[in-house]
């Protein structure tokens, strides 16, 4: 396996010289395609649907499936698929040939209207969580306009969202565009105390995507990373992270041949790919594009996932996208950079030129703290999962609390404004320092932004926040939706008690200055500075009444409690339905993982570890008997070591017989709930006690028997 390994030599990519201008999006169904393709009226309508939803007609829709069918053909596309994001956690997609039937024995190639704008996927064996054995297990996809359509290979790939016969979403694109919706309305009208011209505010993200590569060979070797992409067991490498020369090191040639094709096929595609760098651990990456909308930003993370695992095929190696593939160095996150913009061009985190501008962002950033503060346990358990969870709340990771961290001058900026008894404005000066004084001195704000702190879930960072605790196989919608929604709630509080102060009589600016000294005081305890990382933390944490949850299946019963319902009902973004049902997914894809796990676990000790170890036992008791034969010798080093590995083997079968009794108990339960808590409670927790017995045996026993590649070899052969 290592020679293999050591075999693969770079693989030249296979991008053109020369300027990504010349390819950025050719394989995208964009503006300047469409203009090119579609008729005058068709565009417009078109533009009118993607800038404003207004509905389209059957004949603009069929209009648009022809020029469409007409681009995918010459770009080499004979089939077409609805593609969209199922609680799955990936995307699906369904071909079909443009090729119909003429009826007269021939085929025609026909891609309508109807075909474009909606099908009826079968799809019953998506997880629903129970909504369609309710009702109909029917399942409808619908275009999303919003978002491009695009080539993947020689199939024309068309965004959609999935829902329900009865209209509930199954996907993770319908509650993503509703909650855009919904902050949308709620910040517009926020913005409109400062400035009337604003109709429209956009939610961006900026994603960045963390991942290992691993050579295919050494992966091929590996049934747990195979089958769960984390390795189950696997003792630490002498060397790891600690002299972190990888960080931002000089990028691998293989590595950098990858990278190459998949920017290259990645800016084809439209997605404006843009960082790459080398992460903190052994063979970890990352790449980053430039912020886009939050919808088309999610399409195109989940569109990058996909192509990343074929174009690193070509290089010889897998992706491992897991949230902690290796145990003792960093796991990967999915650094989600949110920030609200208007259509007037302003970014509501960035500081402004003027109080006024001013006054908008520090009350953008402080409604931003509250809504995090009010839903901290429900945002934690937006981005849990089984495999978030070794990220999140397990040793050598930031702990499961949600905190936001400001920096020193934003802290600094709230202290003063909570204290201040006039309704003074706020400015700054360059030199990082801001002053309150009335409200017609307006400075310039210049923000130190390189103030970072690497431990907070949720930091401000000069002009937006970063959600730090996604996980790196995470679909964003999750997250994005449920920060859109808990900002929109918030939002439309505090324009409901400004408006109320202006109505019993007080002037705007002071009103807002009255609601944002009484969020900053209520939501103190979310902000914290410090080193997330520390033990004290957790305990102040704790103190401030914080979501402190650890175990993953009692953390999604934030979702259903009474403030988390009616965030999500009087949004519109879910309705209880559809809440319950996703959180029964959460549920089952938990149960379902651990116990995928747990087995994996079960017969790499049977079929890989106990035999090795019986083999080199076997030697060993050869070694010491022959020995006796002889006489006068001393085995007993021997014989000790043949102690410990008796000891480790026995354990190992003991526990694993255990595990396998509790998981058969945990499958006899019905309900998700208690099955998924009953998993985390007495079947996950085996893992670590088997997995030490099995690191221990790889200390200890012949290099050459042991058949699972090592760490040493998964992290440093490149
Ligand atoms: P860092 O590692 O310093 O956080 P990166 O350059 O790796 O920065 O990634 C930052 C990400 O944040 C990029 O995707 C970038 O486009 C995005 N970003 C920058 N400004 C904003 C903003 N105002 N709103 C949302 N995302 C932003
Ligand atoms: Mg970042």
């Amino acid at each position: 396996m290592v020679e293999e390994a050591l075999s693969h030599v770079a693989v030249p990519a296979q991008a053109p010289a020369g300027r990504s201008t010349d390819y950025f999006g050719e394989l995208v169904f964009g503006r300047n395609v469409m203009r090119r393709y579609l008729d005058r009226e068709t565009y417009e309508a078109l533009i009118q649907t993607m800038e404003h939803g207004t509905p389209l007609t059957r004949e603009v829709a069929d209009g648009i499936a022809a020029g469409m069918k007409q681009w995918a053909v010459e770009h080499g596309a004979d089939h077409y698929t609805h593609w969209f994001q199922p609680l799955t956690g990936g995307t699906a997609e369904k071909h079909d040939s443009f090729a119909e039937p003429d009826g007269r024995g021939g085929v025609l190639e026909e891609f309508s209207g109807k075909l474009l704008v909606q099908q009826e996927p079968d799809a019953s064996s998506f997880p629903n969580g129970g909504i369609r054995n309710t009702f109909e297990a029917r399942g409808y996809s619908a275009w999303d306009p919003a978002s491009p359509a695009f080539i993947v290979g020689s199939t024309l790939c068309i965004p959609t969202v999935f829902i329900a016969y009865t209209g509930e979403a199954l996907d993770y694109k319908t509650p993503l565009l509703r909650s855009l919706a919904a902050v949308d309305r709620a910040a517009t009208e926020v913005c409109r105390y400062f400035d009337r011209n604003v109709t429209k505010v956009f939610s961006y993200l900026g994603w960045e995507q963390e991942y290992f590569l691993v050579d295919e060979a050494l992966w091929a070797a590996r049934p747990d990373l195979v089958l769960t992409g984390r390795t189950l067991m696997g003792h630490e490498s002498a060397k790891n992270q600690q002299l972190e020369d990888h960080y931002f090191g000089a990028i691998p040639e293989r590595v950098i041949e990858f990278m190459r094709d998949l920017e290259y096929e990645s800016l084809r595609l439209g997605i404006p790919v843009k960082t790459r760098h080398n992460e903190v651990a052994p063979n970890q990456f990352e790449l980053a594009p430039i912020y886009e909308e939050a919808n088309l930003a999610n399409d195109h993370n989940q569109l990058l996932m996909t192509i990343m695992n074929k174009i690193a095929r070509r290089h010889n190696f897998r992706i491992l996208l897991h949230e902690k593939p290796f145990k003792g160095v960093n796991g990967s996150g999915k650094h989600n950079n949110w920030s609200l913009g208007t259509d007037t061009g302003v970014n509501l985190l960035g500081p402004g030129k003027t109080p006024s501008e001013n006054l908008q962002f520090i009350t953008f950033l402080v409604n931003v703290m509250a809504a995090v503060y009010r839903h901290n346990g429900l945002l934690k358990a937006s981005i849990m999962s089984a495999t978030n969870a070794h990220r999140l709340g397990a040793n050598e990771a930031p702990p499961a609390i949600i905190s936001t961290f400001l920096g020193a001058q934003i802290s600094a900026v709230l202290e003063k404004l909570e204290a201040s008894r006039s309704d003074a404005a706020i400015t700054f000066s360059a030199k990082n320092m801001f002053k309150m004084s009335g409200i017609s001195h307006i400075p310039t704000l210049m923000l130190d932004n390189t103030d970072r702190n690497r431990t907070s879930p949720f930091a401000f960072t000069g002009n937006r926040f970063e959600f730090r605790a996604v996980g790196s196989s995470d679909n964003c919608a999750d997250a994005m939706l449920t920060l859109n929604t808990a900002v929109a709630e918030q939002l439309t509080r505090f324009k409901e008690a400004v408006d109320r102060h202006i109505e019993s009589g007080m002037k705007k600016e002071k009103a807002i200055y009255e609601e944002l000294k009484k969020l900053i005081r209520e939501c103190k305890p979310i902000h914290f500075d410090g080193n997330g990382y520390s033990d004290e933390w957790k305990a102040e944490a704790a103190r401030r009444g914080l979501d402190c949850e650890t175990s993953t299946p009692l953390i999604f019963d934030r979702y259903l409690t009474a403030d988390s319902i009616r965030m999500f009902e009087s949004t519109g973004v879910l309705n209880k339905v559809e809440i319950e049902a996703r959180t029964e997914v959460k549920w089952e894809t938990y149960t379902k993982k651990i116990q995928i796990e747990g087995r994996v676990l079960g017969d790499l000790t049977m079929n890989h570890i106990v035999p090795i170890a019986s083999r080199y036992e076997a030697m060993l008791l050869d070694k010491v008997y022959k020995m006796a034969q002889i006489g006068g010798l001393d085995a007993s080093a021997d014989i000790d070591l043949l102690k410990k590995i008796q000891g480790h083997t026995a354990a190992i079968q003991t526990l694993t017989i255990e595990m396998i009794e509790a998981r058969k108990k945990a499958n006899r339960i019905e309900n998700a709930r208690a099955k998924a808590i009953a998993y985390h409670d007495t079947v996950e927790v085996y893992f670590e006690e088997i997995r030490r017995h099995i690191d221990k045996l790889e200390e200890i026993i012949d290099d050459q028997m042991w058949t699972l590649p090592k760490y040493r070899e998964l992290l440093f052969i490149k």
